[in-house]
């Protein structure tokens, strides 16, 4: 069977055969139905810095995806052949005291899947029974495919109050962008986002009630003040630009939480921390999502609470053209683009 793949150390990505795998006990094999780009596998396409650091190739990339359970390894419980599920693309030690103490979204035995092991962007993949997470036959295939990087939205909105309260998102890509349709779904009072993206922007026009900023007008700043003259309960950090974060804190009101999920280009940030001080502002780093609360709440959020991400989803391709979504992607111009490996075979 074929599988998308980094099979050298340098730029790009090529599809390439591979053996089946055989299942051990605790893991389960599934037929993949779709698969999620997200800007990890772009940074893996492009080599840049981080992936040179670390990807081993030849590596197998892909870890959000969706399909169906075609075989189950020994000792497995609560999945049964025919089951639909999605992945989890951090695989950590059951036994580890990190997970047993609920701290499994930074456990520290992490490995992850499409990154450190080999992914599921090929038609049948075998992964540990725990990070295939069951899904409901209602949530679309496409949708279901992408819930690794909506956990990630889902854990980072939800880290706080959203009902009735105001929330500032810093960054519209697809992370921003499902948090945007998540505070909506959770009847927050206002939703504001700054962007310096057009494209980007236009994708939120088609969430619902996003107030729009660009941060590089001038009056950006008033703009949100004028908003929120008290402050901002909610400040979600996704953009990873040090200037969006101390803007977020200037209008956080006193006793606000800010949510950080970007990452900084530069490891050192300054910040006026008297200001977070003074305020009682709660700070939170947010890495992947909580096991397994977040899939629990991303499952409501489907399935009870209407939240639609569809109109994310800017692209679906057969995973044949994998080559063209890394390319648009590369340009800037998707949402999330979404591979149907039904025929990759
Ligand atoms: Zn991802």
């Amino acid at each position: 069977m074929k599988a998308i793949c980094k099979s050298r150390p340098a730029p790009g990505l090529e599809a390439v055969e591979v053996e089946e795998q055989a299942v051990g006990p605790g893991e389960v094999k599934l037929q993949v139905e779709r698969g999620s780009v997200c800007g990890t596998d772009l940074h893996i396409h492009r080599w840049d810095a981080w992936a040179q650091s670390r990807i081993q190739a030849p590596r197998i990339i892909g870890h959000e995806f969706c399909g169906t359970v075609i075989e189950l390894g020994e000792g497995v419980e609560g999945l049964q052949v025919g089951d639909f599920v999605a992945s989890e693309s951090h695989i950590v030690d059951p036994a580890s005291p990190d997970y047993r103490s609920g701290l499994g979204h930074v456990d520290r035995t992490t490995k992850i899947l499409g990154v450190d092991v080999d992914g599921g962007f090929r038609p049948r993949v075998v992964i540990p029974a725990l990070n295939a997470r069951p899904t409901r036959d209602s949530v679309p295939r496409s949708v279901a495919a992408l819930q690794d990087a909506l956990g990630n939205a889902v854990h980072t909105v939800m880290d706080g109050e959203v009902k009735d309260r105001a929330i500032l998102i810093t960054g519209l890509g697809p992370i921003g962008l499902f948090a945007a349709a998540i505070c909506l779904a959770l009847g927050a009072r206002r939703v504001a986002a700054t962007e310096v993206s057009a494209y980007r922007m236009d994708l939120a026009r088609r969430l619902g009630d996003v107030h729009l900023i660009d941060p590089r007008q001038a009056d950006a700043e008033a703009r949100l003040a004028e908003l929120e003259p008290d402050g901002w309960d909610a400040v979600l950090e996704m953009s990873g630009r040090p200037e969006a974060l101390a803007l977020g804190l200037r209008r956080l009101r006193p006793g606000g939480r800010i949510s950080m999920l970007g990452l900084y280009p530069d490891a050192e940030v300054s910040l006026a921390l008297n200001d977070a001080i003074f305020k009682g502002a709660r700070l939170q780093g947010i890495v992947g999502r909580r096991l397994w609360q977040t899939w629990h709440q991303m499952d409501w959020l489907l399935t009870e609470k209407g939240l639609d991400v569809s109109p994310i989803i800017t692209h679906e391709l057969p995973a044949a053209e994998f080559q063209e979504a890394f390319q648009i992607l590369d340009r800037g111009e998707a949402g999330k683009i979404v591979l149907d490996f039904t025929d990759f075979d």
